[in-house]
């Protein structure tokens, strides 16, 4: 019997080339899947993408097998955390699969030049100012977002048919003064599950567009510029109302009995409460927890309600925190009196526990919508400052009195003149932008992040000692060096180096702050793109 003549090396490396492909194929469809929201296969994914690693390597295949190693990485800090994952870990996963594709297989592999599938389900933006609308897409596109920009409404219902839409972004005159309007009411009397809509216009808008708005449902109104940034962060709202943190109400009351059952009946609706038996105490627990909203009774031993208003007042940081007063007290003179001492509400007990929590609930709202505007920088929504140095001071409190670790980290983008110099001033807001949103998707919800000043930014970690405060922050400085900012004349990468210090006994906010200054310095001083720690 004739053995099978051992095949030749030609034949050998054609096979294993053709079994790389295969590889190759495996991440390509198993990350098409998980786009698709198949979270399950990311083990999968992880592990044929390492498989895919290995052959590479075998076949002395270099750039494939890096593409892979980093892909692996990528996705076993994903397996760490759970779904949904961070849109820009996906988006940098993307970048490195699209790569692979164009890398591995051939003009005519079938794979080859097949779309991806977004992210997630598309955005579709309408606006009158077409050019307007593609560049917010590609801008929205580098932020992990499919976002389509359609120009007619013929586009719009093909699209419907299509894919339903996360959010649809209509411009109120959309084809025509207040054509954007009627076509939204149209949208909305479609049978089928009504859409998401956000309205934009351009100038200051008239009362009856704005009623109107409300009527085809809006969930939003915007005006002004439209920006990447703006449009994110309602969408985040919007697709991820879990995300807001309950609102946070202080309740002072010298009866327990009183409190607590003020306190169950917000606890029920989902706020989350604070008891203060001590009214003395008041400042302490402000400090402290920060309440959103103060529910305060008339008479206390001590002092009255009317007083602690007064007093709570003259702290410039709570002046706008509502104060609603719950008591039994039903003499109108009283309450009017009450009121005019910084009260903002009167609720006569026994008060139905439905109308305390709307009453609660509404004021809050508006109070943290009042006071976001206060706080935070209107270029990058990160905190102002002022307020980060504000939280910083909190922080330490809070972290000498219960003996925990705290750090905090100070950023200033390298060489940032000469984007500003080369790209202008516009690019450079937009990294600016960018740096902001990586920093809060990265960071823990539980850090605090500001921007200092012009391209600086500060961060507050509570509960981190100085070692693993570097290595968060070293890790951030990494992956934000490997992204590419869309610019022109040329993409454009940027650094960052960073000055970290933790808190020792000895110190207070501001000499926490002026030795992260120092380790920024230092940084700088050694070369950039780096993070300081200190002591080191
Ligand atoms: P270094 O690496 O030493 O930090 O160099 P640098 O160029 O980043 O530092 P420098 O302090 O010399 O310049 C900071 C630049 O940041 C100057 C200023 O025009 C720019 N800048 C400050 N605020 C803003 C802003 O809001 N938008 C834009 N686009 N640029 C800003
Ligand atoms: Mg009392
Ligand atoms: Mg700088």
């Amino acid at each position: 019997m004739n053995q099978p003549a051992p095949p030749c090396p030609e034949r050998i490396k054609h096979l294993s080339a053709q079994r790389m492909v295969q590889q190759t194929r495996d991440v390509l469809l198993l990350w098409r899947r998980l786009r698709h929201g198949d979270d399950a296969c990311l083990n999968e994914l992880l592990e044929a993408s390492l498989r895919l690693q290995r052959w590479a390597e075998r076949l002395e295949q270099a750039p494939l097998a890096g593409l892979a190693q980093m892909i692996g990485q990528r996705l076993q800090a994903l397996v760490l955390c759970p779904p949904p994952y961070p849109t820009l870990a996906l988006t940098e996963l993307e970048t490195l699969i699209k790569r692979l594709s164009r890398a591995s297989l051939r003009r005519g592999d079938q794979l080859d030049d097949v779309p991806l599938p977004p992210l997630r389900r598309p955005l579709y933006l309408l606006l009158q100012d077409h050019e307007h609308a593609e560049r917010l897409a590609k801008q929205l596109a580098f932020f992990g977002l499919a976002a389509q920009a359609l120009h007619s409404a013929e586009a719009l219902r093909a699209s419907l048919l299509e894919q339903r839409p996360e959010v649809v972004v209509m411009d109120v005159d959309f084809t025509g003064p207040g054509r954007g309007l009627e076509l939204a009411q149209a949208l909305q009397d479609d049978p089928q599950q009504p859409v998401a809509l956000l309205f934009f216009g351009c100038d200051e808008t008239s009362t009856s567009a704005r009623l109107a708005a409300v009527r085809a449902g809006a969930k939003a109104f915007l005006t002004g510029k439209l920006e990447a940034s703006t449009l994110l962060e309602k969408i985040e709202l919007l697709s991820n109302p879990a995300h807001i943190d309950p609102f946070r109400v202080l309740i002072i009351d010298d009866s327990r009995t009183q409190a607590l059952h003020t306190e169950r009946t917000l606890k029920s609706a989902g706020i989350a409460t604070r008891v203060l038996i001590e009214p003395l105490k008041t400042m302490d627990a402000l400090a402290d927890f920060q309440p959103d909203l103060i529910i305060l009774d008339m008479y206390m031993p001590g002092c009255t309600g009317a007083e602690l208003a007064r007093a709570i007042r003259h702290c410039d940081r709570y002046v706008s925190v509502p104060i609603i007063y719950l008591s039994a007290e039903d003499d109108l003179d009283k309450q009017l009196e009450a009121m005019s001492e910084g009260g903002d509400d009167f609720l006569t007990k026994p008060v139905q526990a439905r109308q305390l929590v709307t009453t609660v609930h509404n004021r809050a709202a508006r109070a943290r919508h009042l006071n976001a505007r206060m706080i935070r920088d209107s270029l990058t929504g990160l905190y102002n400052h002022t307020h980060i140095l504000q939280l910083l001071e909190d922080s330490s409190h809070r972290a000498r009195r219960e003996a925990q670790p705290l750090s905090f980290a100070m950023l200033d983008i390298d060489h940032f003149k000469r984007v500003n110099d080369l790209h202008g001033h516009s690019t450079g807001d937009r990294v600016l932008k960018s740096l902001a949103l990586f920093l809060r998707q990265r960071l823990r919800r539980t850090d605090f992040i500001g921007r200092y000043g012009g391209e600086e930014f500060a961060i507050v970690m509570p509960n981190t000692e100085l070692d693993a405060a570097h290595l968060v922050l070293d890790d951030l400085r990494r992956r934000f060096a490997e992204l590419n900012y869309p610019a022109q004349p040329h993409d454009l990468q940027c650094t960052f180096s960073a000055g970290i210090a933790s808190l020792r006994q000895d110190m207070d906010a501001l000499s926490l702050s002026t030795t992260a200054d120092e380790a920024l310095y230092a940084a700088k001083h050694s070369g950039r793109n780096c993070v300081v720690k200190t002591p080191d």
